[in-house]
């Protein structure tokens, strides 16, 4: 049975060189980086090697950039610490479209007190900015927005709207995990405040996290006790994670622009199969505006868990919704907020491909999905009904 992995934006492999990089972390150099004595002072200094490799690949300077333990981390500490250094209960703007890690983090706030804006997107999932920029007139504060949906792959106009942010005077915060290492990103250059990403979807393992935070913006820390990470996040760092980070970042500018290219075409020939070959069958999201290694396609009048059990026979994993919320019949709250017709959120399927994927795996799923597609139609229920 072949193993073909399109699950790339719910978790990576780590690649071999990061884990290379890593394994001397556990056993020879495990000294804890606080310490005075030389252990300590040999893993310091590859804290702060990972730190610039971090840095570099988002164009920022090492010193704004604190490891934390996860994506998710990193979004808390982003809101929650910006709101609680402005202070009272201030307005807090954000997407419909966000990831649960910052979407549940502001209705928290919001059942705290806070204010809070949920902008809309159209129906292929593109930012309303119009809705943005009168939520902002509003005695806005921190805003919220994501760099790219980790379910279809849209690309936010993020240099446009931190702007728009920045021009109100409000804090920005991106969360850019499914972004970092797949697009070019430079801090210099766009105006965000603060910036999240996660080790794990660029080949680095689980359990690793960073944030960027803008020399000079007020952000208080999620996590209290020692003085690691200067003040900004307590506890012991994870020295080998850390590492492996550093290593991940590295490796992905290294191959940026040609692992986009290939991606795309990868991913272009896969859309372009499955547009051609299956009866009822569209596109989730901006068709431009795209992440290069992400497609999202409803097929009408079945279920995604059917498609992906029939998926997982064959060795192909995909997702039917966003890696957090898969294992529930829930259906999506992106496609939901895009108007996804009902009938083809059940159906919605996220293939989500990375530099270790092949032209031949991409061969093999157009090879079976078409016959899969009409195996379920002809045993659903649903599939007279053409509303
Ligand atoms: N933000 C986005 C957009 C994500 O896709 C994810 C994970 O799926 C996260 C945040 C959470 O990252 P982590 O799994 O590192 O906590």
């Amino acid at each position: 049975m072949r193993n073909v992995y399109f699950d790339n934006n719910a978790t990576t492999m780590v690649a071999p060189e990061v884990v290379e990089a890593m394994l001397p972390f556990f056993n020879e150099l495990w000294g804890n980086p606080s310490s005075i004595h030389t252990f300590g002072g040999q893993t310091k200094k590859h804290i702060e090697r990972a730190r610039g490799q971090v840095a570099s690949l988002i164009g920022a300077e090492p010193s704004e950039i604190f490891f934390t333990s996860c994506g998710t981390e990193s979004n808390n500490m982003a809101v929650r610490g910006a709101v609680e250094a402005h202070g009272g209960r201030p307005h807090v703007v954000t997407s419909r479209v966000e990831h649960p890690a910052v979407l549940s983090v502001c209705r928290h706030l919001a059942s705290h007190g806070c204010a809070l804006t949920e902008v809309g997107v159209d129906s292929e999932g593109r930012l309303d900015l119009g809705e943005l920029r009168d939520s902002l007139a509003r005695d806005a504060a921190i805003v919220s927005i994501m760099w790219a949906n980790n379910e279809t792959g849209v690309v936010f106009p993020i240099e446009q709207i931190a702007d728009i942010v920045k021009e109100a005077g409000c804090i920005m915060h991106t969360d850019a995990v499914p972004a970092v290492g797949k697009l070019p990103i430079d801090v210099s250059k766009t105006p965000v405040d603060m910036l999240s990403l996660s080790g794990h979807k660029l080949h680095a393992p689980k359990g690793v996290g960073a944030i960027y935070i803008r020399k000079g913006t007020r952000v208080n820390p999620l996590l209290l006790g020692g003085h690691q990470e200067r003040g900004k996040r307590a506890g012991t760092e994870n020295v080998p994670y850390i590492v492996g980070l550093g290593r991940a970042c590295e490796l992905a500018a290294e191959h940026l622009e040609e692992q986009a290219l290939r991606l795309k075409a990868m991913r272009d020939r896969l859309e372009a199969g499955i547009l051609e070959t299956c009866p009822d069958v569209t596109l989730n999201g901006d068709s431009q505006h795209r992440l290069a290694n992400t497609l999202n396609v409803g097929f009408k009048h079945i279920e995604g868990e059917s498609i992906l059990l029939m998926f997982d026979d064959l060795g192909i994993a995909a997702s039917s919704g966003s890696a957090c919320t898969s294992g529930s019949l829930e259906p999506s709250h992106v496609l939901r907020a895009m108007g996804v017709p009902f009938t083809s959120v059940h159906g919605s399927i996220r293939f989500s491909l990375s530099r270790y994927n092949t032209d031949e795996e991409i061969d093999y799923a157009l090879e079976h999905i078409p016959r899969i597609v009409t195996r379920l139609l002809e045993i659903s229920p649903f599939a007279g009904d053409r509303s």
